[in-house]
């Protein structure tokens, strides 16, 4: 296994709090929420970011965005809404380098983000 903390809580060798998944992706709540509801989709396959995906990747991105919908309705959002953003690099604000796409919901989010 790389030395991969999400690799490492996909793989069950950190705890985590469940919230969804599949073949594709698991969905964990964030140790630091910044929005009462606060989950982390990640890929089950150890991808860097979005700035390497590739074309055969495309199953898992597009099973990505059919996750956010079902833990949207987990949650009760889905008529609220909520806000699913990945962050890609250094000005993208990424600190772990294994795609991951915050799922945030229960109150209303700003535009533009800082
Ligand atoms: P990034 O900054 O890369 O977009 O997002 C990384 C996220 O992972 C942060 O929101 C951070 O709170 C979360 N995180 C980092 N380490 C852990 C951990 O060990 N467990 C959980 N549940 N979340 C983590
Ligand atoms: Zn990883």
């Amino acid at each position: 296994m790389e030395n991969c903390i999400f690799c490492k809580i996909v793989g069950g060798h950190i705890p985590s709090t469940p919230v969804f998944e599949n073949e594709w992706v698991y969905a964990f709540n964030d140790l630091s929420p910044v929005a009462p509801q606060h989950i982390l989709i990640v890929t089950k396959k150890h991808i860097k970011s979005l700035a390497t995906i590739e074309p055969s990747d495309l199953e898992t991105l597009g099973q990505v965005q059919l996750a956010a919908q079902k833990i949207a309705v987990l949650l009760g959002v889905d008529a609220s809404g909520f806000r699913l953003v990945s962050n890609c690099g250094s000005d993208g604000g990424q600190t772990v380098d294994h795609l991951h796409y915050h799922f945030l919901a229960g109150r209303e989010m700003k535009w533009p983000p800082g």
